[in-house]
């Protein structure tokens, strides 16, 4: 089945004219097609008509997270015969959101995904591990998956867990790229060493689910951590399973392209008016081409900002820095404002530290309290342990200028806290204030 016809070309080498000129046309495309077909766009668009292209994409409303959650099936713009597969989101609170997939979205999918391996060198030469969840309704190792095979790559679906298997695949299978999350990454390892095995035919690894950049670019603690574990090239990713879509890092390392084919994008400050690039806002995200369930103007509720101008890969496509928080995770602290993940990275930068969990919990005056478990290998008991404290004490005050209450803690029983959660990711921020 084709609803749509699916001409998807090669946007690398287009300049922003063409792109803009293309995206006002697929714009107009979709619309047409969600208000014939979509339950819930077409209530909700009812008197809008005046939309020539993407400059006057702001009057349309934008499509928060419970609302999809609350609308999930009146989205459904096919049959049921024509569903190919169903995946979900991973959030770990509320209502699950199921999206379900056409051919051709797994094809858009597949294709969104090439295009990333392609940029990154990769080719039918090599050989790649897929050391990530297959099954589940995770629709990311489905989508290397068929990414890979449209590549003509050699595939070695490992899935996510036994490390010593994953090991023993790399010593007799000798694959050039692996893709894995990275906490993931350190764990294999670990264990690489526990075990006397050397594996070392990786050259590049995608590390997905947990960003390794900073904000200009270069490898945040964890993505150090990876690369010097392993000496590869690192390649991050970000995905949206509500759009079927993926950010993808080329060569250049310089930002997470998107393909103007497949999608819009738009950073928004707090009164939902476009931030210039370079500054931080919502990334809110249209969706072209996709049959299933198309979204448009979906607030994700994560934050990150445009980058300007061309990539010095030469590509023109637009893209976006590393999120850098979700929105509902603004921590107010002692006259400032603070994300999760900047805690985290300070933290992980002090030598000594391995892993650590966040809870935040409601303060007096509108300010919350946070308190933050470290892990150290031996825990308290661990001569070194008040020189970690000390150390990560100053390491917070000058990147996040502001110190929580610290625990210190067995890496194991940090571990456990952040699997808590149960689902795929491991949960390093519980958000225990009022009202969340
Ligand atoms: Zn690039």
């Amino acid at each position: 089945l084709k609803i749509i016809e699916n001409y998807i070309e090669d946007t690398h080498n287009l300049e922003d004219a063409a792109i803009k000129e293309m995206q006002d046309g697929l714009l107009l495309e979709t619309l047409a097609y969600v208000s014939e077909r979509s339950p819930y766009y077409m209530e909700r668009l009812g008197s809008i008509v005046d939309i020539s292209g993407v400059d006057d994409i702001g009057l349309i409303p934008l499509t928060r997270r419970d609302e999809l959650q609350d609308a999930n099936w009146d989205l459904l713009c096919v049959g049921r015969k024509d569903i190919a597969e169903v995946v979900a989101t991973t959030g770990t609170t509320g209502k699950p959101l199921f999206i379900a997939l056409t051919a051709g979205d797994i094809e858009r999918l597949a294709e969104n995904e090439r295009r990333w391996f392609s940029t990154m060198g990769l080719g039918p030469e090599s050989m790649v591990q897929v050391a990530v969840t297959m099954d589940n309704l995770f629709v990311a190792g489905m989508a290397y998956y068929k990414g890979l095979e449209a590549l003509g790559a050699g595939i070695i679906r490992s899935g996510a867990s036994n490390a010593k298997r994953q090991l023993e695949l790399m010593n007799s299978l000798k694959p050039d790229v692996i893709i894995a999350v990275p906490s993931f990454m350190l764990k294999l390892s670990r264990e690489a060493k526990k075990l006397g095995l050397k594996p070392e035919s990786l050259k590049k690894a995608l590390l997905i689910g947990e960003t390794i950049r900073r904000v200009d670019m270069a490898s945040n603690p964890l993505g150090k951590l990876v690369e010097e574990a392993w000496n590869v090239e690192c390649f991050s990713t970000y995905g949206i399973t509500e759009a079927s879509v993926a950010f993808t890092e080329c060569a250049s390392h310089a930002g997470f392209h998107s393909h103007p084919d497949l999608i819009f994008t738009e950073i928004l400050g707090d009164n939902a008016v476009p931030v210039p690039d370079g500054e931080v806002g919502e990334l809110v995200v249209t969706t072209f081409k996709v049959e299933a369930m198309p979204l448009l103007r979906y607030a994700t509720g994560d934050l990150c900002f445009k980058i300007e101008g061309p990539c010095d890969c030469g590509s023109s496509t637009p893209r976006i820095g590393p999120v850098i928080g979700r929105k509902a995770q603004k921590l107010k602290v002692k006259g400032t404002t603070v994300y999760p993940g900047a805690i985290e990275n300070a933290l992980l930068k002090v030598a000594g530290v391995v892993n650590c969990h966040i809870t935040a919990y409601s303060g007096e005056a509108g300010t919350d309290l946070v308190k933050v478990v470290v892990g150290i290998d031996g825990g308290v008991s661990s001569p070194a342990a008040q020189a970690v404290l000390q150390e990560a004490r100053s390491s917070l005050k000058a990147s996040a200028r502001f110190t929580p209450e610290l625990e210190i803690s067995t890496p194991e029983d940090v571990e456990r806290l952040l699997s808590l959660g149960g689902g795929r990711k491991k949960v390093v921020f519980k958000d225990m204030r009022e009202g969340q």
